[in-house]
């Protein structure tokens, strides 16, 4: 069965009692190395993201014509990034700890299509598959106008092939929309967490929701068996996929291009903090991948994780990765930051990214609706519970003393600091929905 033992486990790593207790915890790794040295664990290089960015360069015109929302952006899924100086004071006040530095929020919740990062990942793989299947067979170039793919002939091409997915919402969201907006026949493997209308939006986009009464993990395990029996059938894999890694690492080039064209500087003098929502790894992982990639030992990543699903936290500080599950601990992996409820890591980024992420901390789900209604009442921007993950770290960063004296950065060093919280999700929440989300948050 497994190859530990959960009581010598938590004498050799101390912090896994305040997991196991379901504490608020806090853990910056020891053992990152510089970007030049930890690259090389991924696997995947500068390249690659560049193949990526130029894949989805080719299907902007495609999206732009059938996604209303991406024709603004000309087809291109990108999200604003925003100061939310009110919000800073406004934890300042709360939290009793002075922030140095700038306060930004990512809007990823906004991204058009889908509404979460999961635009990103999911979306660009359904692409790269649809693409893969044209191309074979001599219905596309890729010197083509991708927008010739929303016609009736490629719809009744790709409707003779399928897309399978395990999902806690967002993600099945994300491939399901893009999939049967191509002409795909798509499946999407829902686990118990996952929100009522998410399914129900997914069905009225002609998609075929499964659904199960357990974890996300049996979810996507399902997902895999059924694409197993069908050859056309093309399942795309959130604890492993590539494909969605890179989709995600484009963000960096496009951070890249809105920090310089806000004249913000990220260098030795003027570090980057980016806070990251986690739930099995990709998003989080490929974010962080690709601002490694445009900002190097300049830029420091943090994953935020509900302390009843502490993951990637729990595989990477006990290197077990995907050999140990939250539930292995007797931890329940029952949140509402649905996007979150992942009680087994990603092994593919616990072990590519192990050396490039600074740390990793917990948080309650009183305390993301606590600051969902926080960023509601100071800057009018509404989230779903797991986006507010990353709001708690740069409080997290500012009391870390050992860390940021290990890091060389003092005052006015930090002064100089841009935090990114990257708020994940949100944007397509219903109004009624949203309202139940602010209520709890103002009665906490
Ligand atoms: C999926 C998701 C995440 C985390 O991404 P993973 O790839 O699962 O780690 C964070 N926030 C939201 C809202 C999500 O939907």
């Amino acid at each position: 069965m497994s190859d530990f033992n959960v009581n010598e486990l938590v004498e050799k790593y101390p912090l896994l009692a305040d997991l196991i207790a379901l504490k608020d915890s806090a853990w910056f790794n020891p053992n990152i190395a510089p970007f030049a040295v930890a690259k090389d664990d991924v696997g995947l290089d500068a390249n690659d993201i560049d193949d990526a960015a130029q894949r989805l360069k080719r299907f902007a015109p495609y999206l732009a014509r059938v996604f209303e929302d991406a024709a603004k952006s000309k087809g291109i899924i990108e999200s604003e990034i925003v100061d939310i100086s009110k919000m800073k004071e406004a934890l300042e006040a709360d939290y009793g700890v002075k922030i140095r530095g700038r306060l930004m929020l990512k809007k990823d919740s906004h991204l058009p299509i889908s509404g979460s990062i999961k635009a990103r990942g999911g979306i660009y793989e359904v692409l790269h598959h649809a693409e893969d299947l044209a191309i074979e067979a001599g219905l596309l170039s890729k010197d083509d106008d991708y927008s010739k793919l929303a016609s009736p002939e490629f719809k009744e091409f790709f409707s003779r092939y399928k897309i399978a997915v395990g999902s806690t919402g967002n993600l099945g969201l994300s491939i399901g929309i893009m999939s049967a907006k191509l002409g795909f026949n798509v499946s999407v493997h829902m686990s118990a967490d996952a929100r009522e209308w998410k399914k129900q939006k997914l069905r009225s986009h002609g998609v075929n929701v499964v659904e199960y009464q357990n974890d996300y993990s049996v979810a996507v395990a399902q997902g895999r068996e059924e694409a197993k029996k069908d050859p056309s059938c093309f399942f795309i894999d959130d604890e492993n996929s590539k494909t969605l890694f890179l989709g995600y690492s484009v963000s960096g080039q496009r951070l890249k291009a809105q920090l310089d064209s806000m004249g913000i500087v990220v260098d030795k003098e003027h570090p980057l903090f980016v806070y990251l929502p986690c739930g099995v790894g990709g998003g989080p992982g490929g974010v962080a991948f690709g601002v490694k990639n445009e900002f190097k030992d300049d830029v420091h990543c943090f994953f935020a994780e509900p302390t009843h699903s502490p993951c990637m936290y729990l595989g990477v500080y006990t290197n077990l990765h995907e050999k140990i599950s939250v539930q292995d601990l007797g931890i329940d992996n029952v949140t509402a930051a649905d996007g979150l409820a992942v009680g087994r890591a990603s092994g593919f980024v616990g072990h590519a990214m192990a050396r490039l992420i600074d740390g990793y901390y917990t948080l309650s789900d009183d305390e993301m609706y606590k600051l969902l209604y926080m960023l509601s009442c100071k800057e009018d921007i509404k989230l779903e519970p797991s986006a507010l993950a990353g709001m708690k770290g740069p409080m997290c960063i500012m009391q870390a003393q050992e860390y940021l004296k290990r890091m060389g950065m003092d005052e006015s060093v930090l002064d100089n600091a841009t935090h990114i919280v990257w708020a994940t999700g949100g944007g397509m929440v219903p109004e009624a929905e949203m309202s139940k989300y602010l209520e709890k948050g103002s009665s906490l």
